[in-house]
């Protein structure tokens, strides 16, 4: 079996990307998350080296230009996001496989990058409306954060049958079998 894989989730934000990779953590002993880099900065309970590595922006640049990113976006105006070479490294050689919470943008330019060695899925909000309650409800947004959220979400929508799955979160549980499912097929592949 090819051990160098790779499983990609994106949505638009507050779709339930962290929640369902966390539920499939329980199932998949072989997941190592890849913590991106990002110069926003933390929510409560988010910690460095755990969720995030929280770079200054300056830092956050320096690093763009050194090449040190596999990729990055910038994905919300002055707040950039990115995937580090050396996480990939990092998890490949400890036997890992790789999972992304990446936007819609990252998500597709890593497919590109690992091809089939990547799972590309897309987790799609029931509705808009639906995905704006969740945001609310997370309460971690300030109401600009969640009208910048809101405004990408539907360019972002478009994108979903350029993945190689989509999976409707609607029911939390329904959604964690489903992805269970298209990844035990994919490891097993
Ligand atoms: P993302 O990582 O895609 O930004 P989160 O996983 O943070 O999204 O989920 C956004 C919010 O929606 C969280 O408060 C989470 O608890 C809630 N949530 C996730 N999935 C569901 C679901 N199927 N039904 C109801 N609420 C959900
Ligand atoms: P949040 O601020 O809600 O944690 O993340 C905002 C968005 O940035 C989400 O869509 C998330 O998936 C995305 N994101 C997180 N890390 C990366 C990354 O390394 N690269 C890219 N392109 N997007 C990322």
């Amino acid at each position: 079996m090819n051990n160098r894989k790779a499983i990609l989730f994106s949505a638009p934000s507050g779709s339930g990307k962290t929640t369902i990779i966390k539920q499939l953590h329980q199932y998949f002993d072989c997941f190592e998350f890849s913590i991106s880099a990002t110069s926003r900065q933390p929510r409560e309970g988010e910690l460095h080296g755990k969720d995030y590595y929280f770079l200054s922006i300056g830092d956050f640049r320096q690093r763009v230009e050194r090449n040190e990113f596999l990729e990055w976006e910038e994905v919300y105006e002055g707040t950039c996001y990115g995937t580090l070479r050396s996480e990939v490294e990092r998890i490949w050689d400890n036997g890992h496989v790789i999972v992304f919470d990446v936007d819609v943008k990252g998500g597709m330019n890593l497919k590109k990058i690992f091809g089939d060695d990547a799972l590309a899925i897309f987790v799609m909000p029931p509705s808009i409306e639906v995905l704006e309650q969740r945001l609310r409800n997370r309460g971690t947004e300030s109401e600009e954060s969640i009208q910048k959220r809101l405004g990408r979400s539907a360019l972002e929508l478009k994108e979903a049958p350029k993945f190689d799955v989509t999976i409707v979160n609607d029911d939390l549980q329904q959604a964690v079998e489903e992805t269970r499912q298209v990844v035990n097929h994919f490891l097993e592949s």
